[in-house]
């Protein structure tokens, strides 16, 4: 299993207990920010209920995280959801 197999299933086993549904990854580059060095693979997947999304990022800049998103943050909310569940 390569590094970026196995950050991809974690990044689904930690979606998945915040209730995400994580669709396939697919193939993504990140473009640093700061301009310097060269773009980089990763891996983009978004959730299928809520759309938050996640990247895996094989080999991040210092300090940065190997996964990160929307869906690594926080817990699923569908957008269309009931809302009148809550009363
Ligand atoms: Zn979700």
């Amino acid at each position: 299993m390569t590094k970026l197999e196995r950050l991809k299933a974690e990044a689904r086993e930690t979606a998945t207990l915040r209730g995400h549904m994580l669709g396939r990854f697919k193939a993504s580059v990140i473009t640093p920010e700061s301009g310097k060095g060269v773009e980089r693979p990763a891996a983009v997947a978004y959730c299928d209920i809520c759309a938050a999304f996640v990247v895996v990022d094989p080999d991040p800049p210092q300090g940065e995280p190997e996964i990160r998103g929307q869906a690594m943050d926080g817990d699923c909310h569908p957008i269309e959801g009931e809302t009148h569940e809550s009363a």
